[in-house]
């Protein structure tokens, strides 16, 4: 019997669709898993840099110097004690890390970070010829180190701005994220 294909409705699957994020979100929400690995009890701070395709070159979260005893070093903050009986005389920062493991050029590419980046990370950005810096917190406004690191971007034409994320996204990344566990 011959099936007369006219009858058929061919635009059945062509169903509209749409991704539940932007780029700015995908990519700023992979920054905010790599600041979840941070061991940091206090401040944990997670970077992606992306090229202009859209494809991710490196990531980072803030952590101690790779390969150090970690059980000899504090992660305390109390900066009554001296710097070596502190934190920061170990912590390597996620932008830093995530520009130490890169393993292409970051010329022209965009940097996300979970908080805005302080001034030694800023002069490794600028000097990676990073274009743009999107930041979700920039908590550290006003200090000499936020107005030194957006000096340095002022001065080598880095721009850079804060993005907030829609509410319901993490309501639908939940939602998500239990519909593949159920799927399993
Ligand atoms: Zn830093």
């Amino acid at each position: 019997m011959e099936i007369n294909n006219n009858n058929q409705d061919n635009t059945i699957n062509f169903v509209s669709f749409k991704s539940a994020l932007s780029w700015d979100e995908y990519f700023m929400l992979q920054a905010m898993i790599a600041a979840f690995k941070s061991k940091d009890p206090a401040t944990k701070v997670g970077s992606v840099f992306v090229d202009q395709n859209n494809h991710q070159i490196t990531m980072g979260y803030n952590g101690f110097v790779a390969g150090i005893d970690e059980s000899r070093v504090p992660w305390g903050k109390d900066k009554s004690a001296p710097l070596e009986f502190q934190k920061y005389g170990y912590v390597v920062h996620s932008e830093a890390n995530a520009i130490l493991h890169a393993s292409r050029s970051l010329e022209g590419s965009r940097a996300y970070v979970t908080l805005f980046p302080c001034n030694e990370c800023a002069k490794l950005i600028a000097s990676s010829k990073v274009k743009e810096v999107i930041y979700l917190s920039d908590k550290h406004l006003e200090t000499e180190s936020n107005r030194i690191a957006k000096k340095i971007f002022e001065l080598s034409g880095v721009s850079f701005r804060p993005l907030t994320l829609r509410a319901e996204i993490l309501t639908h990344l939940l939602e998500h994220l239990q519909n593949l566990l159920t799927d399993i």
